[in-house]
């Protein structure tokens, strides 16, 4: 058997692990912690849930439960795992962290086929088989090593995101498309607003508190990336002159400049997804979620994912890595977990289960697992490797990246349907790959 490098036993390094182990491989686990610590990481066991304890919602119709529901079926051992170390949490599957994370560490330092080695990696092997899933806080020296040979539009160290909706969400009766001083095609929805409807929306936006950062000295980071109630609090005019200004914008409704504009630019290639421009913030989820509403367009807006800001090594995946998550320039090496632009728990893990099973389909020359869009895992996988947006924001598991379906259904049944339709066609893909779980 072949010897394989997992590079960070972190969510995606762990679930990779523990497949390949299953498989007979000889691994070699890298591991720096507890020798080189993360900000953020307080144990030296794998799989160590950083923040939350919880793993999302159960409900197979919603977002997180039907990806949750694709990886038990693609066999995650960490979602049993999980469900074995739980805690009463309601609809939420939540977890004794230091159950869940010392039942994974000890069910992959069971197996006799593993070496792990507890140093941090500062340069990619070549020439073996190697996962990298070493997440949003990469170490300093390897993401240096990846500075040296990505292009900077590649390879990002802070996720400084506005929300993103979805398009069939927007009120299009109080919006319009137009560029500034009508160059170029139609690339922005506007958003406009009256004075009226600016100084509810103002006084909402500088009264809310802003999230606590994780990183004392993360300000740093975000130079010249001013969150935009920060920017509110500068004074009444600040945004008017700023992300929120009318200048070179006609409205045809009234053919005159608005008072103020909101712009949405398109976030993928199916124009699904609009991102609010300008709009990092720093608010919690519910607060984006009812200040926002005070825009006309957006009253009913369904957020795909909400603004953020920290923290965040990623690639852009769009141009490095395949589907099968390979590096597209280098055979062998595939990559999992945060680090590729997903965001979120049971992406991680999602990401480091299809990483492994890919590997294995290569070693053993078959065809890759590339999952139908119609699922969660393969709208995910297609939207970080098709993303459209000059600088990606990560993603996480969310209805609004599945094809849309025909009819015309309120926003619960279409949920439910959204997951039927998933697991349909996962079940039917996956009886032609019964290969797959053979060995
Ligand atoms: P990790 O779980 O971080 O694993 C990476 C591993 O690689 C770590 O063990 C690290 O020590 C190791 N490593 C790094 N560099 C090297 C190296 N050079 N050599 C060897 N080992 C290395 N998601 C949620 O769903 N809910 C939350 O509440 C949540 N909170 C978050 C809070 C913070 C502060 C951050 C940064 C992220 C949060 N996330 C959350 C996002 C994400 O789900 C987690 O970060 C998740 O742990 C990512 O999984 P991963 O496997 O990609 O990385």
């Amino acid at each position: 058997k072949d010897r394989i490098n997992i590079i960070g036993a972190g969510l995606a390094g762990s679930e990779a692990a523990l497949f390949l182990l299953e498989r007979g491989y000889l691994l070699n686990i890298y591991e720096m912690r507890p020798k080189v610590k993360t900000p953020v990481h307080k144990t030296d066991l794998f799989a160590e849930l950083v923040c939350s304890n919880s793993l999302g919602n159960k409900s197979v119709f919603s977002a997180s439960g039907l990806l949750k529901e694709e990886i038990r079926i693609l066999g995650s051992t960490l979602i049993k795992l999980a469900e074995i170390s739980s805690v009463e949490a309601g609809q939420a599957l939540a977890v004794d962290r230091e159950e869940f994370s010392r039942r994974v560490t000890d069910k992959i330092i069971s197996y006799p086929n593993v070496s792990v080695i507890r140093e941090e990696v500062r340069e990619i092997p070549e020439n073996t088989f190697t996962i990298v899933a070493t997440g949003p806080l990469t170490s300093e020296n390897l993401f240096k090593y990846f500075q040296k040979f990505l292009d900077s539009k590649d390879l990002y160290f802070y996720d400084a995101t506005s929300p993103i909706i979805r398009y069939d969400s927007i009120d299009l009766n109080f919006a319009f498309w137009a560029n500034r001083y009508n160059k170029g095609d139609s690339a922005y929805l506007n958003c406009p607003m009256s004075e009226e409807e600016y100084n509810i929306f103002y006084e909402e936006l500088t009264k809310a508190d802003s999230i606590r950062s994780h990183f004392p000295d993360e300000e740093k980071y975000f130079e010249g990336c001013m969150p935009i109630e920060e920017l509110a609090r500068r004074g009444r005019n600040t945004l008017l002159y700023g992300p929120l200004k009318p200048k070179g914008l006609k409205d045809p409704r009234t053919n005159k400049e608005p008072y103020c504009v909101v712009q949405l630019r398109s976030e993928n290639k199916d124009k699904t997804l609009f991102n609010m421009v300008g709009f990092q913030t720093r608010l919690p989820f519910k607060e984006q979620d009812r200040i926002f509403r005070f825009i006309p367009a957006l009253k009913n807006a369904e957020f795909v994912r909400y603004g953020v800001m920290h923290k965040n090594i990623y690639f852009n995946s769009s141009s490095l890595i395949k589907e099968n998550l390979e590096s597209k320039k280098i055979n062998n090496l595939f990559f999992a977990g945060q680090i590729i632009g997903t965001e979120g728990y049971i992406e991680a893990i999602a990401t480091g289960l299809l990483a492994a099973i890919n590997l294995h389909l290569k070693i053993q020359g078959k065809s890759y697992l590339i999952l139908p869009r119609t699922t969660m895992l393969g709208s995910l996988i297609n939207h970080i490797i098709n993303v459209s947006a000059e600088k990606p924001a990560p993603m996480n598991a969310s209805f609004g990246l599945l094809p849309p379906l025909f009819e015309k259904m309120n926003k619960k049944r279409r949920y439910e349907e959204y997951a039927k339709r998933s697991l349909r066609e996962l079940n039917k893909y996956l009886s032609d790959f019964k290969y797959y779980y053979e060995n």
